[in-house]
């Protein structure tokens, strides 16, 4: 067993985080789920989400029996809806094929929607205690620091490179106890900033700690600034109150979630809107703009609300009352417009 792992699974016993609800009765179908939650996700962020969750689809059966609708709802405002979709695309594909149990080998896993090699890797090491590496940001970090791997974490040569390090670093026993705890330390001591190496149970080798090399790796990525997209929201509203929301398309951004009439166009907004009602509104009225950041792009949004003077459906769209839509998956910029609405 290479030092590093033996140093690792000792100092787990006594500083790994043991408390995590996806460690509680672990199973592999709450490893895959926590692994997928916690992409591009906080741990404070994604636990009230993963035990909403986990209460509402205990395994993959209830998951697989529900509609996209109810998922969706479940992870309404935890963002990165595509991750929804593949859960329960995945879900439906293990019921049928493999008889509603997570499979345990590789190839089955990464040929599901939205499981990649370090998910897969996770819920074999950790649901199954199978030998397996994993390689997600916290890795990253950790072996680009300990073994002093330069290049751009971006770059397929430095992910081939840390691959290859993170598999070789594996132990033959305790391999669970292990991967938690190299995840562990990335989280909790090798930190993106201010990371505490005299707390580190592998400082003793660590290159970059000795080469005076912690602040500047990994390396970053050069980032360029994001570009800005501004659209414009029309949200009818009946003599009710109540407010018209659209489902969007399955493919794409927002993908199955409940949405406004969105144009990218001001003055497109009336023709939208004639086309799905025949009619003009009574008034219409201006609200504060709404701002999200993507990934790869800043959202601007200027909402208007439309008053009509009656309630019209067509296809997937529903009338809301603006005080009850927990039921409905919605993006966090939508929920915050309509808290606009509510509240003003
Ligand atoms: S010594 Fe510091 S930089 Fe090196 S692995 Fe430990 S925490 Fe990370």
């Amino acid at each position: 067993m290479s030092k590093f792992s033996t140093r690792l699974i000792r100092w787990h016993k006594t500083n790994g985080r043991k408390d995590l609800p996806w460690q509680k009765k672990r199973t592999p179908y709450k490893v895959w789920i926590s692994e997928i939650m916690l992409q591009q996700t906080q741990v404070s962020t994604a636990t009230p989400y993963f035990k909403r969750f986990i209460k509402e689809f205990p395994n993959v059966k209830k998951l697989a029996e529900t509609n996209l609708d109810h998922v969706l709802s479940h992870w309404s405002g935890l963002g990165y809806y595509a991750r929804a979709r593949n859960i329960y695309e995945a879900a439906k594909i293990i019921s049928s094929k493999h008889k509603g149990k997570v499979p345990n080998s590789l190839e089955e896993l990464i040929s599901l929607p939205g499981i990649g090699k370090s998910t897969a890797g996770a819920i074999l090491a950790l649901g199954y205690k199978k030998k397996a590496a994993i390689l997600d940001g916290n890795v990253k970090r950790v072996l680009a620091r300990h073994r002093k791997i330069e290049g751009e974490l971006s770059l397929p040569s430095t992910t081939k490179n840390l691959w290859q390090i993170s598999e070789k670093l594996l132990p033959n026993d305790q391999i669970d106890v292990y991967t938690q705890s190299i995840m562990d330390l990335g989280a909790t001591v090798c930190t993106k900033s201010n990371p505490t190496c005299e707390h580190c149970p592998v400082n003793q080798d660590c290159l970059a700690l000795t080469q005076g090399l912690v602040e500047t790796l990994p390396t970053k990525s050069k980032s360029k600034p994001k570009p800005i997209k501004k659209v414009f929201w029309l949200i009818p509203q009946g003599p009710e109150g109540d407010l018209l929301l659209e489902k969007r398309n399955k493919k794409g951004l927002w993908g199955g979630l409940w949405s406004f009439i969105e144009s990218e166009e001001k003055e497109a907004l009336e023709d939208e809107f004639h086309s799905r009602f025949k009619t003009k509104y009574l008034n219409l009225k201006r609200l504060n703009k709404v701002k999200h950041n993507f990934s790869h792009y800043k959202l601007e949004a200027i909402p208007y609300l439309a008053e009509l003077k009656t309630q019209k459906k067509y296809k997937n769209s529903v009338w809301v009352n603006p005080k009850n839509v927990e039921s409905l998956g919605l993006p966090t910029p939508i929920k915050r417009t309509i808290e606009q609405i509510t509240t003003s």
